[in-house]
């Protein structure tokens, strides 16, 4: 990754120091603070000289793994930016008395580079699973520890997820995601292995299945008892709205021809 020219990076952490004043919110304080060490600020600052985004509005989540950002391009489109942690509080503790000692030399690095994978894992995931025709965000850029995507939502509000919406189709809805896990499984090759109403967005009536990361491949030894997990999490759902989903025919219907 090139190093950035000192002016343009020193006007760029002025830009985040703006944002960082803007926003009085606690919470939204510290998921800005976590998000912005300096590792972090240059591959933010790469995204943005590379024209993915020009700002960021605000966080959407601030998760136990990362923090999912709306951000905005220089034409006022909107895209989300998935900001996957890579140090923990404690882990910055740990740090304090690994640093420096020889044994434990590149213990950081591993660790990053570990974090690396699995946001490149999500971004491969996505592609496969939008090019199968599974309604995913649409992947645009991976780099590192980020991951840019299609923002699921309006100008108003990020779509809200599957668990907190009160649903008129429900049939019709369950239906669609068993649709989608089957065109995983049959085109993509993947089995998402977190399905559940919190990795659903319903956009406009529609489900969009977010959060891939875990997703594994047909071969991956647990893929088949995963699969199951995802049928099982869909049908234990939509029992609240009273939808009775056979798993056993489900998940023959997924594997079979
Ligand atoms: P995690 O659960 O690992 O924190 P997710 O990918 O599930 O990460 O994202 C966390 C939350 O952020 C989601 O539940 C959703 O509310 C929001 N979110 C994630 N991706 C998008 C997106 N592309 N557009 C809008 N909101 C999103
Ligand atoms: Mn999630």
């Amino acid at each position: 990754m090139p190093v950035p020219r000192a002016d343009d990076y020193h006007s760029f952490e002025r830009k985040i120091d703006q944002w960082r004043i803007r926003k009085k919110d606690s919470s939204e304080r510290k998921s800005y603070d976590e998000v912005f060490d300096r590792q972090n600020l240059m591959v933010i600052y790469k995204l943005l000289s590379d024209g993915y985004f020009d700002r960021l509005d605000f966080p959407i989540s601030t998760g136990k793994e990362g923090n999912v950002f709306r951000a905005s391009t220089k034409n006022n489109e909107l895209v989300a930016v998935k900001v996957y942690r890579t140090a923990t509080s404690t882990f910055r503790d740990m740090a304090k008395y690994i640093h420096g000692d020889p044994r434990f030399a590149g213990l950081n690095n591993r660790k990053r580079k570990l974090i690396y994978a699995w946001a490149n894992k999500e971004f491969l995931n996505l592609k496969a699973l939008h090019w199968a025709g599974v309604r995913v965000p649409k992947p645009i850029a991976q780099q590192r520890n980020v991951v840019v995507m299609e923002y699921i939502g309006d100008e108003v509000e990020p779509a809200r997820e599957l668990r907190s919406v009160r649903l008129d189709n429900p049939e019709e809805v369950a239906n669609k995601i068993l649709a989608y896990i089957r065109l995983a499984y049959k085109k993509a090759k993947l089995i998402h292995s977190d399905i559940s109403e919190y990795n659903v967005l319903m956009f406009n009536g529609e489900p969009v299945i977010i959060d891939v990361g875990q997703a594994v491949l047909l071969d991956h030894p647990h893929s088949q008892e995963w699969l199951e997990r995802d049928v099982g999490n869909v049908a234990r759902y939509f029992r609240k709205y009273d939808l009775e989903i056979d798993v056993k025919k489900e998940l023959e219907g997924i594997r079979g021809k």
